[in-house]
C-alpha cells in the first residue's frame, strides 16, 4: 500500500478537546506522524486545505438487511453508502431475517463486509431469539462470534425480567444493550401524536410511549449495574430521565438521530411516506430537548438508524408503509447544518459525537496519533449542495431530506489507510 499524506487539513482531536492545523502521514494503514509540515517522497497526497481531518466516523445505528431483506440494502451496498457518507465503520443491527441471533449469522455480515471491502461492520447480536421477546440467546457465543453489542431493535423488550436478565449478563460481557424504548401498548399510531396527527386525521402514539419504557430501563440499568444505550432518544421526557439518571450515577449512553435533531410532527403534513419513521417526528418542545441534550452531554452519539426500505413498500397509503428512513449520505450535512452553523455545537463536540463517543460505547478506541489504526474521515465544512435522492448509492432512496440545501460534506473515508472517496459529483 502506498503511503498517503493529508496536506494542509485542521486535525480535530476530540480526545484532546481541540483542533489544530497539522498534516498527516498513513504508512501500512496506521498513522505514522502528525505534525505541520510533513515530507513524504512518494506518497499520495490528499490536499485537505480547508477541510476537517476527524477521526473515522462510525455509525452505531444502521439497518443493512442482509441477509434477508437484500431488495432493500445489502453489506455492500450498505457499506458504499457509509463511506460516501463519511463512515468508516457501522454497527449493524440484527433484526435481518434470520435475525442475528446465532454465531452463522453474525459470521455471515462479517464475511460479507470482508468482501465488501468498505466500511468496518460491526454487527450488533440480538438480545432474544428471533427478537421475539422471549429467551435471551446464546450471548456468550454471540459475542465470540463478533457481536460487539446486543439490542432487539426494530421492537422493544417487553417483558422487564428478559430485559434484567440480559443487562446481567451483558455486564459480564463487558458489552451494552442498546434499546429500542417504546411501550407497545401505548404505541398504536402512525405518528407522533399531537396537533398536526390530529389534524391529520391520522393515530397517534405518545411521547409517554417513549417515556415510559426509558423510565423502566433506566431503572433496570441501575438495577444490575448494565451498560445500557438508550436508541434514537426523540421526546424531551426521555431527554430528562436520561439526564438524570447519568446524575445519580447509572451506567447510560444514548443517542440521538440527524432526522429527530432537525424535523418536527409538520414534516408528515404532506403524507410523505418517508417522513414515516419509529419513533415518530416529535413536537417542536421535543426537538429543542433533543437538542439541549446533545449541548449539554446528556446525549453522547448522533446515529442515524439508517432503515432502507423499497420504493413499492414506501409508495403506498400513509397507514401501510413501513416505517424508517435512509440516513447514512446525509447525517454530516444535517450535523454541520442544524448543529454546528445552528450553533448548538461546536465542531470538536460535533465529530466527538459521531466518532469517539460511539466508539467509546462499542469498546473501539479512535485517535489520531502515531500508532492508530488509519481510520479517518475528511470534510468539507464549507461545501453547500443540495440532496438528490437519485445520487443517494444506498439501495434504497427513502430520504425526507430530498431537495434541502446542507453545509458540510464529506470528501474522503479512509479505511485502514485506503482512502474511499466521498465527494458527490
Ligand atoms: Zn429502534
Ligand atoms: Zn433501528
Amino acid at each position: 500500500m502506498m503511503d498517503l499524506l493529508i496536506r494542509g487539513g485542521t486535525v480535530v482531536d476530540p480526545a484532546a478537546g481541540r483542533a489544530y492545523e497539522s498534516d498527516v502521514l498513513i504508512k501500512d494503514g496506521r498513522v505514522a506522524a502528525v505534525e505541520k509540515k510533513i515530507t513524504a517522497r512518494g506518497a499520495r497526497v490528499l490536499d485537505a486545505a480547508g477541510k476537517l481531518v476527524t477521526p473515522g466516523l462510525i455509525d452505531m445505528h444502521v439497518h443493512l438487511r442482509e441477509p434477508g431483506q437484500e431488495h432493500k440494502e445489502t453489506v455492500a451496498s450498505g457499506t458504499c453508502a457509509a463511506v460516501r457518507g463519511g463512515f468508516t465503520a457501522v454497527a449493524a443491527m440484527p433484526n435481518t431475517d434470520p435475525a442475528a441471533d446465532r454465531p452463522e449469522v453474525i459470521r455471515y455480515v462479517l464475511e460479507r463486509a470482508r468482501e465488501a471491502g468498505r466500511a468496518r461492520v460491526y454487527p450488533v447480536g440480538a438480545l432474544t431469539v428471533g427478537s421475539r421477546g422471549k429467551e435471551l440467546t446464546e450471548m456468550g457465543a454471540l459475542r465470540e462470534a463478533g457481536a460487539a453489542a446486543f439490542s432487539d431493535d426494530g421492537r422493544p423488550v417487553a417483558g422487564a425480567h428478559v430485559m434484567r436478565r440480559a443487562l446481567e449478563y451483558a455486564r459480564m460481557l463487558g458489552v451494552p444493550v442498546i434499546s429500542h424504548c417504546e411501550d407497545l401498548s401505548l404505541a398504536a399510531g402512525v405518528m407522533h401524536e399531537g396537533l398536526v396527527s390530529t389534524m391529520l386525521g391520522l393515530k397517534g402514539t405518545p411521547a409517554a410511549a417513549e417515556d415510559v419504557a426509558v423510565a423502566r430501563d433506566l431503572i433496570l440499568a441501575e438495577m444490575t449495574g448494565g451498560r445500557l444505550h438508550v436508541a434514537h432518544v426523540s421526546t424531551a421526557g426521555a431527554v430528562r430521565l436520561v439526564r438524570e439518571a447519568k446524575a445519580r450515577g447509572v451506567r447510560v449512553t444514548a443517542e440521538a438521530t440527524p432526522h429527530h435533531f432537525t424535523l418536527t410532527d409538520r414534516a408528515v403534513a404532506g403524507f410523505d411516506t418517508n417522513a414515516k419513521v419509529n419513533p415518530p417526528l416529535r413536537a417542536d418542545a421535543d426537538v429543542a430537548a433533543v437538542r439541549e441534550g446533545l449541548a449539554d452531554g446528556t446525549i453522547d452519539v448522533i446515529a442515524t438508524d439508517h432503515a432502507p426500505h423499497a420504493a413499492h413498500e414506501k409508495e403506498v397509503e400513509f397507514d401501510l408503509a413501513p416505517f424508517g428512513l435512509v440516513g447514512l449520505e446525509t447525517a454530516v450535512g444535517l450535523v454541520f447544518t442544524e448543529l454546528v452553523a445552528g450553533g448548538v455545537l461546536d465542531v470538536v463536540t460535533a465529530v466527538a459525537k459521531l466518532s469517539t463517543n460511539p466508539a467509546r460505547v462499542l469498546g473501539l478506541s479512535r485517535t489520531i496519533e502515531p500508532g492508530a489504526v488509519a481510520d479517518l474521515t475528511v470534510i468539507d465544512p464549507e461545501a453547500v449542495w443540495t440532496v438528490n435522492r437519485a445520487e443517494l448509492v444506498s439501495k434504497s432512496k427513502n430520504t425526507p431530506f430530498h431537495g434541502f440545501k446542507l453545509k458540510g460534506l464529506p470528501c474522503a473515508t479512509i479505511v485502514g489507510g485506503e482512502v474511499h472517496l466521498a465527494a458527490r459529483s
